[in-house]
């Protein structure tokens, strides 16, 4: 029942972060866009539909909910074999499913397999908070049986697994955004959150580059396992956003995009 009455959240809460953010971007834009905003808007959109019935109701409530619930009505998982105040346990959880998330997307770019799908989401020529809508379905599908597991391994609370969604997808909009931020806030925010100039340099067209911030949400992943980078090796500003074999305006249209993994 929790997961239901969260369904609300779990649509309303990055939908008016995704209009906000994109209000900002418009006013005060970092980099000027390759490709513009109407195609890539309409292509995103339907990535947002898709995704919003397979992944997001489906998949997110079912799938991590069963796993949540299933976890906690067998004693199954780490945190609930230790007794822990909540608290304790939830801020545990976090980080452990951070980690899970940063696992997962340094898998996505080490596996052709799951290159392909991941790719879909790189081949956009432009960053904007609409990049991250931008997932294939079949990663969506994956990433939600990976998270449950995780969830039900650890013995994730419900209401914690479903409010690490939000953490995490209110992060995507926001270290996707274009948005010109000081640089200073840049840099208070970089001991802890992946900024939108950090995740800028993993979309680089350069593949050096994108084995790079795989973090989506805490940085200290990044930082432990070596692969922080601070600016691309071509500078911000020379850095281009992309795959460097797509360097037309494909990326823009749906249909080639959601075909991409298996052409
Ligand atoms: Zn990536």
């Amino acid at each position: 029942m929790i997961a239901a009455g969260f369904g609300i959240y779990a649509i309303a809460i990055p939908a008016l972060l995704l209009v906000l953010l994109a209000g900002a971007e418009i006013v005060w834009p970092r980099r000027k866009l390759v490709l513009g905003r109407s195609p890539r808007w309409r292509t995103h959109a339907l990535f947002f539909a898709t995704n919003a019935v397979v992944g997001r109701l489906l998949s997110f409530l079912v799938v991590v909910g069963v796993a949540a619930h299933w976890a906690s009505t067998h004693h199954f998982g780490v945190l609930n074999l230790v007794p822990l105040p909540f608290w304790v346990g939830a801020i545990i959880a976090f980080i452990l499913l951070d980690l899970a998330v940063w696992s997962q997307h340094f898998a996505m770019h080490r596996y052709s397999f799951l290159w392909r799908m991941h790719a879909v989401h790189h081949a956009d020529r432009d960053l904007d908070v609409t990049t991250a809508l931008r997932f294939h379905p079949f990663e969506l599908i994956m990433s939600t049986f990976f998270k449950s597991a995780i969830v039900a391994l650890l013995g994730v609370p419900l209401l914690v697994a479903l409010a690490f969604e939000l953490w995490l997808n209110a992060n995507a909009l926001f270290n996707h955004s274009n948005i010109r931020s000081p640089r200073k806030l840049d840099r208070m925010l970089r001991p802890f959150l992946v900024t939108p100039d950090m995740h800028l340099v993993h979309h680089s067209t350069l593949v050096d580059d994108q084995k790079h911030n795989f973090g989506f949400g805490l940085t200290v992943w990044d930082r432990l396992f070596g692969t922080y980078r601070t600016e691309s090796i071509l500078g911000a500003e020379n850095q281009k956003i992309g795959l460097a074999e797509i360097d037309d305006s494909r990326p823009s249209g749906f249909i080639w995009s959601i075909k991409q993994p298996i052409t």
